[in-house]
């Protein structure tokens, strides 16, 4: 089968034929819908070295792929309850199983990834960038009736800032609060659909792209062009008291320095982008009791949730759609930042 293969620190994927797999015990063999392009796979292969991969358990050869739906194709020993050809979503992340975050679902925060052989679906371990993919049983998520190939998102792009939004929600409670979303790509734009379902938030949206901008204000967001008068801005909005949650889907020290001078006395900034920006933190800059917190993927009962507000029709993911030919196009848009809707490869596409 064909699939698109980060073989090697530093390199570009590759679009490779490599055999088809088999689900070993407790595994699924998926026959695979649709399969996201993640500016977290961009960094995997551009920006790690070998130590970060090996503390990371990725290094390569490993097929991408970490946002991911499909149909069941085959179910490995000890498998039940599954049948061919129903749709599910890939939930990403592959901890120990056992330790206390595991079982409770949070296998993005499982406490022995030292000693765990990957870190997900397609970072470390075969992902669903490919025409099949095995994933354990406990990590698929039922789609109905629902489209499998729009859902793909859902694993990664809708997941992530659904987990940074629920655990914000304190501070998105009760009339009048204002949310602040910072980068309005693939994550950023799904955040504004999340924020608008299951939270009375005024919005407020920014991005370098005025065309992101102008999405985001489709879906209901107030957008500001994130320039120099970007907080004076968002503090007008605001009446000058401050967001009360900010979410930045960038991460560079000048988005995190921006989301906490927008944000108000006891707010919540939540750094989701992997940039690796260094945020400043002080007495007499920041508001007061201000929490500045960092968030990594979400857990698996959070997916059941997103596949839900999916299947309800409160989350709808843009997407573009690739054949296995022109994943790597995909690719290479994410990185020269031209895409303007989440890059979906579907290698069964016109079946
Ligand atoms: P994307 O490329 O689709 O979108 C990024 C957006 O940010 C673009 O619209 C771009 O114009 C905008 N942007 C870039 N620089 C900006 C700036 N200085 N000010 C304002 N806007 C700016 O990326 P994505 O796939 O949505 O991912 C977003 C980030 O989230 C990436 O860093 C990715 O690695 C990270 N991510 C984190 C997690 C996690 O678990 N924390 C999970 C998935 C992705
Ligand atoms: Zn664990």
């Amino acid at each position: 089968m064909k699939a698109v293969v980060f073989k090697k620190i530093k390199t570009f994927p590759s679009l490779e034929e490599v055999e088809k797999p088999t689900p070993g015990p407790g595994e699924v063999l998926l026959k695979v819908a649709g399969a996201g392009c993640c500016h977290s796979d961009v960094s995997v292969f551009q920006e790690y070295d070998e130590a970060l991969a090996k503390h990371e358990h990725t290094e390569p050869s490993f097929i991408l792929g970490h946002e991911t739906s499909g149909w069941v194709e085959e179910v490995g020993q000890g498998v039940t309850g599954f049948k061919k050809g129903d749709a599910y979503l890939i939930y990403g992340p592959t901890g120990c199983g056992h330790c206390a975050r595991c079982v409770a679902g949070e296998e993005n925060y499982c406490e022995n990834t030292a000693t765990n052989e990957s870190l997900a679906m397609g970072l470390g371990r075969d992902g669903g960038m490919a025409e099949y993919v095995v994933a354990p049983a406990r990590n698929l998520v039922p789609l109905g009736d629902a489209d499998p190939i729009n859902a793909a998102p859902l694993a990664d792009a809708a997941l992530t800032p659904y987990h940074a939004i629920k655990a914000a929600l304190p501070h998105l409670q009760g009339g009048g609060k204002y949310a602040l979303v910072i980068g309005l790509g693939g994550l950023g734009q799904i955040a504004i659909q999340i924020l608008s379902a299951i939270t009375g938030a005024t919005i407020i949206a920014t991005d370098m792209k005025p065309e992101a901008i102008a999405k985001a204000e489709e879906k209901g967001a107030i957008g500001v062009k994130s320039d120099e008068h970007e907080v004076e801005n968002i503090l007008k909005i605001t009446g000058g008291r401050g967001v009360d949650a900010a979410f930045d889907f960038v991460g560079i020290a000048p988005t995190i320095a921006a989301a906490q001078a927008a944000a108000a006395i006891g707010s919540r900034v939540t750094i989701v982008g992997i940039a690796g920006g260094k945020a400043s933190y002080d007495w007499f800059t920041n508001s007061w009791e201000q929490e500045l917190t960092s968030v990594y993927w979400g857990s698996l009962p959070e997916l059941h949730e997103v596949a839900a507000l999916y299947e309800k029709g409160l989350i709808t993911p843009e997407i573009e759609t690739y054949s296995m030919d022109n994943a790597l196009d995909a690719y290479h848009k994410l990185v020269d930042g031209k895409l303007s809707k989440r890059a979906v490869v579907v290698p069964h596409m016109g079946e």
